[in-house]
């Protein structure tokens, strides 16, 4: 086979029939604010903690949506529960609590529980 010098990229699909949607579900079910997000990046640019390392709340806030939890359970705990970023959303996501939430679940539902 000729090898050009790049590689073809893995395919990349969202398979919400397989992915276990129950950590978004938790916090829908609370803070009913969470479903108004808009994927806008507001929260992520104002981040205290962004600023200082990869840490993405709008990342994360998506992942949780799609049912994609593990990277979401390994950093969730990142968030200092600053509140800066509840002050900057323009859909009045309460993110605070949903960072509170969604640590909550995380608890209740241990890796690889549906
Ligand atoms: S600032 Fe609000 S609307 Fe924008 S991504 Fe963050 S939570 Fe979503
Ligand atoms: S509460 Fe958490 S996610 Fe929001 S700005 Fe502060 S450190 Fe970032």
């Amino acid at each position: 086979m000729d090898r050009f010098g790049f590689s073809i990229s893995k395919g990349r699909q969202i398979d919400y029939d397989a992915n276990s949607r129950h950590i978004a579900e938790f916090i829908s079910e609370r803070e009913p604010s969470f479903r108004v997000c808009i994927e806008c990046g507001c929260c992520s640019a104002t981040c205290t903690t962004g600023n200082f390392t990869s840490f993405s709340l709008r990342e994360l806030q998506i992942l949780m949506k799609r049912g994609e939890n593990e990277k979401v359970r390994e950093n969730i705990k990142k968030c200092m529960l600053c509140g800066k970023c509840t002050l900057v959303c323009p859909r009045g996501v309460n993110t605070r609590n949903v960072v509170t939430l969604a640590r909550q679940a995380f608890q209740k539902f241990p890796a690889n529980a549906v």
